[in-house]
């Protein structure tokens, strides 16, 4: 047991440093999104943003030839993603690096392909899709999840669980415009199966939290914290008929 009352954000950190990802997905996604993409060769270089410490960085590096960069604001994020290059014989040419979405250290036109699994919602599809485009190569890809409306009908509850979380949900037909108004081609958009938020993270989230409960003695804002995650799942089974992830796939014109 710890004396010390942990921060909100200490929590949430702690929550998720451990977990193989920090947000919906899976293998299975990822390889239904790559499928979408055009070839790369060992010269390129893709860049995995918001890439948490690196779950899908590392399925992305059995795939695709070339150089990864994953960028993170947290840098406890980042050095676990490159703790897992090296275990994984990767750090040749797969690495993490502390940065912020929506100020990208990369060399213009540089990138051959950006990849973003549950993360631009933070900053904005728009935002982020636009500010992103500069990056690109002419003919470089993007593959990006968020979360989406599916229905015109968008529950209250939900609306106001994520704003207040930091996201704002859009629709499916929405964010498929903003990416053609950034200067994309639009290749392909799927929703992400149910299995990516229970078992992908859900589940291994819960059991996380059920240790900070113990080690910190269920204090207050662990069961704050343990309470808003509670409410998060009960939504999602409640209205995702409403809203899921959805992976959106462009190509730079
Ligand atoms: N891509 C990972 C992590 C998703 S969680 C996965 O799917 O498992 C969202 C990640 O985005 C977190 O790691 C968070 O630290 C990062 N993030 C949020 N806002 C950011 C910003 N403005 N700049 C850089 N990273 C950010």
């Amino acid at each position: 047991m710890e004396n010390k009352q942990p921060t909100f954000l200490e929590l949430l950190l702690e929550a998720h440093i451990d977990l193989e990802r920090q947000g919906p997905g899976s293998r299975g996604a990822i390889e239904q999104a790559l499928k979408f993409l055009g070839p790369l060769d060992g010269s390129s270089v893709t860049a995995d943003l918001g890439c948490g410490t690196g779950g899908q960085t590392m399925i992305l590096a059995e795939h695709l030839p070339g150089t990864i960069v994953g960028l993170d604001m947290f840098p406890d994020f980042v050095k676990r993603l490159n703790e897992r290059a090296k275990t994984n014989g990767l750090e040749g040419r797969v690495k993490g690096i502390v940065g912020k979405m929506e100020a990208l250290p990369f060399v213009k036109g540089s990138l051959d392909l950006i990849w973003s699994e549950g993360a631009v919602d933070n900053i904005g599809f728009r935002e982020g899709v636009s500010h992103w485009r500069g990056f690109l190569k002419q003919g470089g890809y993007i593959a990006v999840s968020c979360p989406s409306w599916f229905t015109k009908e968008r529950p209250d509850v939900v609306e106001r669980f994520w704003a207040d979380a930091g996201s704002r949900l859009d629709p499916v037909e929405k964010n498929i415009e903003i990416m053609k108004d950034c200067g994309y081609a639009f290749v392909a958009a799927f929703a992400l199966p149910e299995e990516c938020w229970i078992e992908g993270y859900f589940s291994p989230r819960e059991k996380a939290i059920g240790k900070l409960i113990e080690k910190y003695d269920n204090c207050d804002t662990v069961r704050e914290y343990a309470e808003l995650n509670r409410k998060e799942v009960g939504l999602y089974r409640d209205y995702k008929q409403h809203y899921g992830y959805v992976f959106y796939i462009g190509k730079a014109v």
